[in-house]
């Protein structure tokens, strides 16, 4: 038997959207919880480290359901293109560390890098989440995951996050490949997602046998598909062909949430790009398209109503998922580190969802348990239970009753598979107590 941690006098929040515990004490041996309770039932061993964590709230580590770690420094799809790869690789180094550092603890990843950095994190290389890979998504030609201003040949080998495929069969071998390079999960590009005028966000990418083909070729091993949708139609067929979660999914009509609630399919919404997004626009003086607010045919003049009506917006859709049943999960979609920075929009994302509507809870829920179904990993990580990987963090002040509480600064412990990556935690001695040993 191992040293044990223990971190006394909690307030627990599990993960699983059952009501806090006072008192509460969380006990690891090397990366595994190995107890949960009450202090009053929890006798600690003679020599276990013990954290005292008295008034401080300790909850899961939170699950980024939507990143892209393929070390971009801008938000133009040429330069990430154009980006020396193997700098690229770097830095993506650097945004992992970030992310664990703000306290996720998991994400799953669409890049080149994922697969490479799942490996060197696991080996303790270098410090970030579990990555769970999709390597590259699938992408029609001129869609979201190519780049409209570069040679095709350098998108194939050079592209951070995207691979070009265009009908059934294409498709079909680009799974192959994406699985060959080691992912765990399928992305496909099922509409456009506003780049430039030719991949507006309203329009469909790939049909629903295109979709269907990506699904099939997927369920032989076993994978997932996530798709990204940011059109109604779009949803609909990748939700009809099988797909296992939507991505953004601001335009979701009611047959595709029912669809979506009867068969399990979860969201990971997107609030604060979709916002940044809209403030890139061109009516806003950014590079992008004009604002695209689904439903809105002709935008009013006022930009604080433009931003009134896209919040009002993003708002309904989410909460019509929501009370349909529909799982939702966080993705925080960071891409480049100057316009996302890592770690920070994930905090960020999680806030956003209290602003839009939702509980505290629920939004700490959709962080840990939900986004750990959503990446397949529950058995693994996303609750504090006894026999679970060792995933916690302890936050100074409760984000039940202040979601902006969830900030790095206000994190005094982060623990990723049993190992400290911040530890501001005052030191304790055991307490002599008269119950049970665990
Ligand atoms: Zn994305």
């Amino acid at each position: 038997m191992g040293q044990r941690i223990a971190v006394t006098g909690v307030t627990l929040i599990d993960g699983t959207g059952r009501d806090p515990v006072e008192r509460a004490v969380v006990v690891v041996e090397a990366s595994t919880i190995v107890a949960v309770g009450l202090e009053s039932e929890i006798r600690l061993d003679r020599d276990a480290h013990v954290l005292d964590g008295s008034g401080a709230t300790l909850m899961p580590g939170i699950i980024d359901g939507h990143c892209h770690l393929g070390g971009a420094s801008h938000p133009d799809e040429d330069r990430w293109v154009l980006e020396d790869d193997r700098f690229q690789s770097m830095a993506s180094v650097a945004q992992a560390q970030a992310l664990v550092r703000h306290g996720v603890t998991s994400v799953r990843d669409i890049s080149v890098n994922g697969p490479h950095l799942r490996t060197a994190i696991a080996r303790g290389l270098i410090e970030g989440p579990s990555i769970v890979p999709c390597w590259r998504g699938l992408s029609r030609t001129g869609g979201h995951g190519d780049a409209s201003g570069v040679p095709a040949d350098l998108v194939r080998t050079s592209h951070p996050w995207g691979f070009v495929a265009d009908g059934p069969e294409q498709l079909r071998s680009g799974v192959r490949e994406i699985i060959k390079q080691g992912s765990h999960c399928i992305k496909v590009w099922a509409s456009g997602g506003g780049l430039h005028e030719n991949e507006s966000e309203d329009v469909q990418h790939y049909s629903f046998d295109e979709l269907r083909a990506v699904v099939a070729e997927a369920t032989c091993a076993k994978l997932p598909v996530a798709a990204h949708c940011e059109c109604a139609s779009a949803a609909r067929d990748a939700v009809r062909a099988g797909v296992w979660s939507i991505e953004h999914g601001e335009d979701l009509d009611e047959e595709t949430i029912a669809l979506m609630a009867s068969r399990g399919v979860s969201m990971n919404p997107t609030l604060v790009l979709l916002t940044q997004w809209l403030d890139q626009s061109s009516t806003f003086g950014g590079p992008y398209g004009p604002p695209y607010i689904p439903g809105v045919e002709r935008l009013p003049d006022d930009p604080r109503e433009i931003r009134r009506l896209h919040h009002s917006h993003l708002s309904r859709n989410l909460l019509a998922a929501r009370d349909a049943g529909v799982r939702i999960g966080v993705g925080s979609d960071s891409f480049c580190s100057e316009l996302t920075p890592y770690g920070v929009q994930t905090l960020n994302e999680v806030m956003a969802l209290v602003g839009a509507g939702m509980t505290e809870m629920e939004a700490l829920v959709a962080a840990t348990r939900s986004g750990a179904e959503i990446l397949r990993i529950s058995e693994v990580t996303g609750t504090i239970e006894s026999g679970k990987r060792a995933d916690l963090l302890v936050l100074r002040a409760n984000p039940l009753e202040d979601i902006s509480r969830l900030a790095a600064a206000n994190m005094a412990l982060i623990m990723k598979g049993g190992e400290l990556i911040k530890d501001e935690l005052p030191r304790a001695r055991p307490q002599p107590l008269p119950q049970a040993t665990v």
